[in-house]
């Protein structure tokens, strides 16, 4: 079982920004295997950090009970998918640095759109600071900028600097990717990492609104170095 910080209502309001963590029950799988598409021009050739998606997201269908009851969910490569009442509330909520794509559910013989969006961030963070915990590099790709993952046994924190932040939006992701990284060359047949999700404790209170239940919110901390 991984340790991890508890934090009380009045630090996850006044954060800075928090990390979405994701409820695994209500991830489905996703990405290129399943036929979303990338464009791999400024991606790192070994291990696909930096792939920029550029069609619809495709989920597996045979994962769609998953989304049922749910007004939430996140993919095997933790993009986030929000229903689309969810996505017309963050819409008109005003938030900032958020876009939408449409959802298909891919069966072997055709696909079909399901009434849910994938949320999208425009703004990628810099790197984050040496400061942050819980963190550990397994085989790391010579980009340096993959293969993160967490540390069981130190809770997870995200360290930033205070310029950093100066650029933010309510949705960001982490200039890091994290998870299993297996680009093979071909889409096809890859896993790719990805980035974590940097949200502000705007774009919580309209999850929480929405009734969304299982995920988790890590602030990140603000020091100096
Ligand atoms: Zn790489």
């Amino acid at each position: 079982m991984r340790r991890r910080d508890r934090f009380t209502d009045e630090e996850l309001q006044s954060a800075r920004l928090l990390v979405v963590e994701y409820d695994t029950n209500a991830t489905v799988f996703a990405g290129p295997m399943m036929g979303t598409t990338y464009d791999m021009s400024d991606a790192c050739p070994r291990c696909g950090a930096g792939a920029r998606q550029t069609s619809a997201i495709f989920i597996d269908g045979e994962f769609l009970p998953r989304l049922e009851g749910r007004r939430a969910a996140t993919t095997s490569h933790d993009d986030v998918l929000v229903d689309e009442k969810l996505a017309a509330a963050l819409a008109q909520s005003g938030a900032t640095g958020l876009s939408f794509r449409d959802v298909f559910a891919a069966f072997e013989e055709r696909g079909f759109r399901i009434p849910w969006r994938q949320l999208c961030a425009a703004h990628t963070m810099p790197p984050m600071s040496p400061r942050s915990t819980g963190i550990e590099v397994s085989e790391p790709c010579p980009c340096g900028r993959s293969c993160f993952g967490g540390k069981e046994e130190i809770p997870f924190r995200l360290a930033y600097r205070a310029a950093d932040l100066a650029d933010i939006h309510d949705v960001n992701v982490t200039w890091e990717w994290y998870g299993i990284a297996g680009f093979t060359g071909d889409l096809s047949a890859s896993v790719l990492p990805y980035p974590l999700f940097l949200v502000t404790p705007k774009v919580r209170r309209i999850f929480q609104a929405a009734g969304v239940t299982g995920f988790d919110w890590i602030p990140i901390r603000v020091v100096d170095g």
